[in-house]
Parts: C-alpha cells; structure tokens; sequence
C-alpha cells in the first residue's frame, strides 16, 4: 500500500495478500481461523505458511472455537499512530486460545477494573474500513477482538 496521497495512514489494518485471504474472508464472516499442522499437530496463530513449532509446511487453516483466557494486558492512554489515538484509552492483550496460540488482540466491553488474569474471553469482530482512506484500505475488513463470555 503506497502512502504520500494526502491520506492519513492507519496502522490498524491488516495487508491481505492471497495466503491470508481465507483468514480475513472468514474473519468478515465472523469466523476465526487457525493455522494446524499435520506434522507436529499444533496450532499457531498468527497464519503462516509453515509450522513455527516444526517447520513443516503440511499446514492447513482450522476454525477456532473463539474461546479464550486473558493472558496479560495494558490500557493504553495515549498512541500517536492512527487511528489509536481516537481511541484510548483501550485495552492492548494478549490472550491465550483455546486451542493453544497466543494472541495480541484487543479487549472490548469490559471496563479496566473488571480485567482479571485467566477471565474467560470470547472471539467478537470489529468491522473497520469502510469507505475510509479513499479506497486505499480494504472494504469491509473485520477484526477481530475479544469481549468477556459469561455463558460456557
Ligand atoms: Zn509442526
């Protein structure tokens, strides 16, 4: 994406490229996908082409449950890049899936003092992009996000 148009940068949304095409197709679709590997069977996140546990490259895409616990996480009161600072604060995390990947995401509908280490999370999708940027970003880009679940 080639900036100096005049128009703002984002730093928020993704580069798609055809290997992470499914992952954002889905994504718009409110599916959350995985990377697993044939070889050694594990999962990792985010996609690549090969298994950054084994290297193989018999890795194919997995929906994931959306199910997660919080890791660790930091409310961010100030971010100079676009479109952060319109944001904060917000809660940058890291969650762990339930299928085993880390991930840094963001956390949603939670206030700060209700964030607690291990709470159950959920997979919820943020659509960003439309008619932004002038047609340089990506119509329809969904991403995803974590909210806390209370149901099992
Ligand atoms: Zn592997």
């Amino acid at each position: 994406m080639a900036a100096g148009s005049g128009v703002p940068a984002r730093y928020d949304l993704p580069e798609i490229d055809a290997f992470t095409r499914p992952y954002w197709d889905a994504a718009a679709d409110g599916r959350l996908l995985l990377r697993r590997c044939g070889a050694c069977g594990r999962a990792h996140h985010y996609p690549r082409e090969f298994c950054p546990h084994c290297w193989s490259e018999a890795v194919t895409w997995e929906r994931a449950s959306g199910r997660a616990t919080l890791y660790t996480w930091s409310v961010v009161h100030r971010n100079d890049l676009p479109p952060f600072g319109a944001r904060t604060p917000y809660v940058a995390a890291v969650v762990d899936l339930e299928e085993g990947p880390r991930m840094m995401t963001e956390v949603v509908e939670c206030g700060e003092g209700d964030l607690r280490v291990e709470m159950a999370l959920e997979v919820a999708f943020r659509a960003e992009g439309e008619g932004e940027g002038e047609g340089r970003v990506e119509e329809g880009v969904a991403v995803p996000v974590f909210r806390p679940r209370f149901s099992s």
